[in-house]
């Protein structure tokens, strides 16, 4: 949603002609989104695990940069709801809880069957084609390696029907749910359950384009219990030790 928000591109040079690919983005911008995207990897392998520290100084050794890149990059996971920045504590891996995540689904299932009625009632044929685009890219990705990407897009699939319809307040309200849970997602989502879920979304959008506002109903219930059951609950132990867990693949 908003990985580049954090990172305004001011160093961004305008004197060379752009390349096709690998454009010379500002090294600053580089290190920031190398650091989050290694913290990322480190906390959907297991290898830090939820509530772990995060230490500034000790991150900035492994990777040989300064702490303000750090703080950056650890601003753009909270952003991400994947970190908690605690004041005067610093900042740890996120500690969503199963009842939380429970509780989140509970009232996504009672808004959304709301939002499958309100959707079928007022949605265009622009609303479906973007719909039908979005479920396009979701497709395309679900099945890749980029998990954090996946686990977004899924969640813009609900975001953007509130969207289409203009319910702002809505579309506000579903997108900082599924957020919350993003960490027990991202931690325990497997590609084959994404791709499931992708698969139910074809079939939600299949009922509202033919206006069966019951099947549709029915369709995105069972889809929020199924992708509720598909997360498995149960941390594995990982490591406390930040460099055990990141300088092996600082690299
Ligand atoms: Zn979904």
């Amino acid at each position: 949603m908003n990985a580049k928000a954090l990172t305004p591109n001011r160093g961004r040079q305008a004197a060379e002609p752009k390349p096709a690919a690998a454009a010379p983005a500002a090294p600053e911008q580089d290190s920031t989104q190398t650091i989050a995207a290694a913290i990322t990897s480190a906390i959907i392998e297991h290898r830090l695990a939820p509530g772990a520290k995060l230490t500034e100084q000790k991150i900035a050794a492994i990777y040989g940069v300064s702490r303000t890149l750090v703080r950056q990059a650890l601003f753009q996971l909270a952003r991400d709801h994947l970190v908690t920045l605690e004041p005067a504590r610093g900042a740890f891996v996120s500690q969503p809880s199963v009842e939380e995540a429970q509780q989140v689904f509970a009232v996504r299932r009672m808004l959304e069957q709301h939002l499958v009625e309100e959707f079928c009632d007022k949605a265009t044929t622009a609303d479906f084609r973007a719909m039908r685009a979005h479920l396009k890219l979701e497709q395309a990705v679900v099945g890749r390696v980029d998990v954090t990407g996946r686990t977004r897009l899924l969640g813009d699939f609900h975001v953007l029907m509130a969207e289409r319809i203009g319910n702002a307040v809505l579309a506000q309200i579903l997108s900082e749910l599924i957020s919350r849970c993003a960490l027990i997602t991202l931690m325990y989502q497997s590609s084959r359950a994404a791709q499931h879920s992708s698969d139910e979304h074809v079939a939600i959008l299949k009922a509202l384009e033919s206006r069966d506002v019951k099947l549709a109903k029915t369709l995105m219930e069972a889809h929020l219990c199924e992708t509720e059951n598909s997360l498995l609950y149960h941390p594995r132990t990982s490591s406390a030790d930040l460099t055990l867990a990141l300088a092996a693949y600082a690299a």
